[in-house]
């Protein structure tokens, strides 16, 4: 079932969005070579708890920490650890907010010093297919139109686009239907209306689309431990508008890419 916010309620989750905005800008300013994963946890936790809010992944189904950090092959729901970042690197931040009884939920993928061409490509890739599939979230459109765009877009390149994990409406809850896969058909799947928030989360792979679930019972990773990319907003549709909720301005005020 869809759960339609009121203007109050898309507010309130806007509020929570904030909050995830200035965290990921806090993260960005750690993020360098040498830096432990867990250390930006670290940081995502307090600079969260310190504005009011809690760490919407922190518990979550048993989730150990309040970021996902997925590096390189890694393509989600990667743990922060000891693992120190090194130059070519890729890491992918999620990073979820409960605030005033409401999540909001994004995510951002960073290259580590010098990153091979053909990766910062698909970074590039990714980052600009989520902004098509944005472009497509709109009052009277489908959820397919989201992931028509997103993967005629990544496949056009050479890229595959993860099938296993998609998208989600979002609120009280982290994740609540409609699911927002990242393929699909034009005009299939439930219609977009007016009061519905949903997170829309490419995941690309440079290789096959193919993932593994490691041992842990989290770590999702590229069966052909070629990188994977992720980045993803919380939009909330409007009749005449749809409003990006979630910001990625104080990752890019930092970093170049
Ligand atoms: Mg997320
Ligand atoms: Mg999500």
């Amino acid at each position: 079932m869809i759960h339609y916010k009121t203007s109050e309620e898309v507010q309130k989750i806007k509020e929570s969005a904030d909050i995830l905005g200035r965290a990921h800008g806090e993260i960005a300013k750690h993020i360098k070579e040498g830096v432990k994963t867990s250390f930006l946890d670290k940081i995502a936790e307090e600079f969260i708890r310190d504005h009011g809010a809690v760490p919407s992944f922190k518990g979550y189904n048993g989730f150990p920490a309040s970021l996902c950090i997925s590096v390189n092959e890694v393509v989600v729901h990667g743990f922060p650890s000891e693992y120190e970042l090194k130059d070519g690197d890729i890491i992918s931040v999620d990073c979820g907010v409960f605030h005033q009884g409401f999540h909001s939920d994004s995510a951002y993928t960073y290259p580590i010093g010098e990153v091979s061409p053909s990766v910062l490509a698909l970074l590039k890739a990714t980052k600009d297919s989520l902004y098509l599939g944005i472009e497509q979230a709109k009052s009277g459109n489908r959820v397919g139109d989201i992931g028509h765009a997103i993967q005629k877009f990544v496949e056009a390149k050479g890229y595959t686009v993860v099938r296993e994990l998609v998208g989600h409406g979002l609120g009280k809850n982290l994740h609540e239907a409609p699911e927002v896969p990242n393929y699909g058909k034009k005009g299939s799947g439930p219609l977009l209306k007016q009061g519905m928030v949903i997170a829309i989360e490419p995941m690309i792979n440079l290789g096959s689309r193919n993932i593994v679930q490691e041992r842990d019972g989290w770590t999702i990773r590229t069966a052909d431990r070629k990188p994977s990319a992720h980045y993803e907003h919380t939009v909330a549709i409007f009749e005449d508008r749809t409003e990006v909720l979630t910001t990625h301005k104080y990752i890019e005020e930092i970093v170049k890419f």
